[in-house]
């Protein structure tokens, strides 16, 4: 082939790279879907491709194709504790049938499961928190471990892949290589019979399209194969499929736009800012500030979602007291770096109300701060100042030996002089 070798380092610049993906679209006939796979997995990024397959009613098409190719190609399968028994069957049978040897299952975070969908319907009152916790958290650390991924995503599917190509350029400057995008229904069906692949065990019961359980449906005759899959939502893709230069398709979202840092890594953060007027009833995974929590208090104890609790400089937390279990997360504003009031609040909720959920410091976060910010209870943080972004990343936070002002029960070396009280 004469196209140079594409790694996301050489393609430094927007224009190229748009260019070069442009060339490797045109390079191939459209319905050669395994000469798509193999020159991606020989040329394009060689050792640095995955495929993330959900195993469902398509899924065995391309798997035939990756075994043929390169049977020791990772394969991610995301485990979201939602699938059908027969899908989990499928994995195996697939496995042992096409020689696959390096399938990995990716579960959800056991602590965002137990955090965010204790009673495991999330699903049924907020899909996309339900997906992004299931599938798009946990699919992040792997994705960015790549240069490209390969997806079974194909044209016919739904009108936002009307025009998929066989290369996709991500916003985080991966390539998406989609081997099957221009096959139909038909040509699905035609290649299962020609190599004789095992079926899904759903898909001769109706189940054309096969995602998690509670969100797949039976699709009748003649209607659109993904129709069964959120019926009744105006959702269509899970999350990991969003936001590619706002038009086709999306990449993982890079990590150094996430602004929570947390357990030691900036993450995608459910959380948003709470807008005024929105209807308390109805609000998910948004820091109420605390006088709208008060006023509407018996609406927001009934709301279902997961919430948290904004508290800036002047409220007094003690107000929600005995609702704080109600909240997942508690959002303690600094408004300026001076202001050391939010230091107390969190002291308070711990030491006091035994508050065990995520305290996140907002606002003016700085280096300086965030050793203080931890002995006071802080566990989540959201950074938007670079050069603390930076220091976090590369574990360069000032060191604090000595403290005046002892907290919590063991730091507390009592009768001693300010001076001498050290952190252990
Ligand atoms: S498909 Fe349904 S059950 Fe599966 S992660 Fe998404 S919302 Fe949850």
């Amino acid at each position: 082939m004469g196209l140079p070798k594409l790694a996301p380092a050489q393609a430094a610049h927007d224009k190229l790279k748009a260019l070069g993906i442009l060339a490797l679209n045109g390079m191939f006939d459209e319905m050669d879907a395994l000469g798509v796979l193999r020159y991606a997995v020989s040329d394009v990024l060689p050792g640095d491709l995955a495929i993330v397959s959900s195993f469902g009613a398509d899924s065995a098409v391309l798997l035939h194709m990756v075994a043929q190719v390169d049977p020791s190609m990772p394969v991610y399968f995301l485990e979201t504790g939602k699938h059908f028994r027969g899908t989990l069957d499928y994995v195996e049978t697939l496995k042992r049938q096409f020689g696959l040897v390096n399938v990995h299952a990716i579960h959800p975070n056991p602590d965002d499961v137990k955090r965010f969908d204790p009673e495991g319907n999330l699903w049924e009152t907020d899909p996309d928190s339900c997906c992004h916790i299931r599938k798009t958290e946990p699919l992040e650390p792997i994705t960015e471990q790549y240069g490209g991924w390969v997806t079974g995503r194909k044209r016919y599917q739904t009108t936002e892949r009307g025009v998929l190509p066989h290369f996709e350029l991500t916003s985080d400057d991966r390539i998406k290589v989609n081997p099957l995008a221009y096959f139909s229904d038909a040509d699905v069906v035609a290649y299962r019979q020609a190599h004789n692949l095992p079926e899904h065990p759903l898909y001769a019961k109706g189940y054309k399209s096969i995602g998690c359980a509670p969100c797949t449906s039976i699709v009748a005759e003649g209607e659109d194969p993904r129709a069964g899959r959120w019926r009744g939502l105006n959702k269509k893709e899970c999350g990991i499929h969003y936001d590619f230069s706002g038009a086709i398709a999306n990449p993982m979202k890079a990590a150094n736009r996430h602004t929570l840092w947390k357990d030691g890594a900036f993450i995608a953060d459910p959380f948003k800012e709470w807008e005024e007027g929105a209807d308390a009833s109805e609000a998910r995974y948004v820091h109420v500030p605390l006088p709208v929590f008060l006023a509407n208090r018996a609406a927001f104890l009934a709301n279902p979602h997961p919430l948290g609790l904004l508290i800036v400089p002047g409220d007094k937390i003690e107000e929600a007291e005995a609702d704080l279990s109600r909240f997942a997360s508690v959002a303690i504003k600094f408004p300026s770096f001076s202001d050391g009031r939010g230091y107390s609040t969190a002291r308070l909720l711990v030491e006091r109300f035994k508050y065990a959920g995520e305290i996140r410091a907002v606002g003016d976060v700085l280096q300086d701060q965030i050793p203080h910010m931890r002995r006071c209870g802080f566990n989540a943080l959201v950074v938007t100042h670079e050069p603390t972004r930076e220091a976090l990343i590369e574990n360069r936070l000032p060191e604090m030996t000595l403290f005046y002002q002892p907290v919590g029960l063991t730091e507390i070396p009592l009768g001693t002089r300010p001076f001498l009280r050290r952190v252990s």
